[in-house]
C-alpha cells in the first residue's frame, strides 16, 4: 500500500506531520506538499514553467517540498514516485465543509487523486488561536483512515474533524449560502486595499458536513467529479429540446 501524503499549509505544518505518523500503520509514506502555504489555492496547476521537487527533513518520514500548487504536488509526487493507492491531504489547520470546497487547496490535493484514477482522501481540523491537538486526535485520526483506506472504497471523501470527537458520521455536502463580505481598510502608508470573508447567511441543515462538525461528529462526505445538475439537465431538455 503506496500512500501519498500533500496539503495546502506547506510542508512544515504539523497537521502534516501528525496525518504521516498515523498513516503509516497503513503503508508506505511519501509526503509531498508545497514549499510554502498554499491556502484557498483551490485546484489550480502550474503549466507555465517546471517545477522542483526536493527532498526535506519531516522527521524520519520521506519528504519532499515542491515549488508549486497542491494539486501539482500530487501530480508530480505519482509521477516521481509511482504505483500509488491512495493520496491524503491534510490535516489542514481549519475546516473545510460546505462551500470552502470549492476553494479549498487541500481539497483540490484530495481531488487530484481521482483525476489521476486514483483514491483521495482530504482532512481538516478545526483552528481557533490555538493548533489541534493532535495528539488527542490521534485514535480518531487511526479510525478514519482505518474505515477509508483499508473498508471502504469511496473513490474521494471530505474528512472533518470536531475539536472533541464523539463519533463518525457519513454526511453530505452544506450549500447553505454565504455573505460574500468585503471589509475596506487602508494599509500602513493610507492607501486602500480589501479583505475579503464569508459569513454564514443560513443554519447548517441535518445531515450535512457543517451540521456534524457543529454536532461534535467526524464528518465524512463522499463527493463526485461531475457537476452536472441532474434536475436541471433534465428540467432544460423538457423546457427546451435541442
Ligand atoms: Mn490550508
Amino acid at each position: 500500500m503506496r500512500i501519498l501524503i500533500a496539503n495546502d499549509d506547506g510542508i512544515y505544518s504539523p497537521g502534516l506531520r501528525a496525518l504521516a505518523d498515523v498513516a503509516r500503520r497503513f503503508g508506505e509514506v511519501r509526503i509531498v506538499a508545497p514549499d510554502v502555504e498554499q491556502s484557498s489555492m483551490g485546484h489550480a496547476i502550474t503549466h507555465s514553467r517546471p517545477l522542483t521537487i526536493r527532498a526535506t527533513a519531516i522527521g524520519d518520514h520521506a519528504a519532499f517540498r515542491v515549488n508549486g500548487t497542491p494539486a501539482d504536488c500530487v501530480t508530480v509526487g505519482v509521477a516521481d514516485w509511482g504505483n500509488v493507492d491512495v493520496v491524503l491531504s491534510g490535516i489542514n489547520l481549519g475546516t473545510n465543509l460546505g462551500n470552502s470546497i470549492w476553494h479549498s487547496g487541500t481539497l483540490a490535493a484530495a481531488k487530484q487523486a481521482p483525476l489521476l484514477g486514483l483514491r483521495g482522501i482530504a482532512l481538516s481540523s478545526p483552528t481557533a488561536d490555538d493548533p489541534p491537538d493532535f495528539a488527542a486526535l490521534t485514535p480518531w485520526i487511526d479510525q478514519v483512515l482505518d474505515l477509508l483506506i483499508m473498508h471502504d472504497r469511496c473513490p474521494l471523501v471530505n474528512v472533518n474533524f470536531p475539536t472533541v470527537p464523539r463519533g463518525m458520521r457519513w454526511t453530505r455536502q452544506s450549500v447553505r449560502h454565504y455573505d460574500g463580505r468585503v471589509v475596506p481598510g487602508h494599509d500602513p502608508r493610507g492607501r486602500p486595499h480589501f479583505w475579503i470573508t464569508t459569513v454564514p447567511l443560513e443554519p447548517p441543515e441535518e445531515g450535512t458536513d457543517r451540521w456534524a462538525v457543529e454536532q461534535g461528529w467526524i464528518s465524512l462526505t463522499p463527493l463526485r467529479l461531475d457537476l452536472t445538475d441532474e434536475t436541471a439537465l433534465a428540467e432544460a431538455e423538457r423546457r427546451n429540446p435541442t
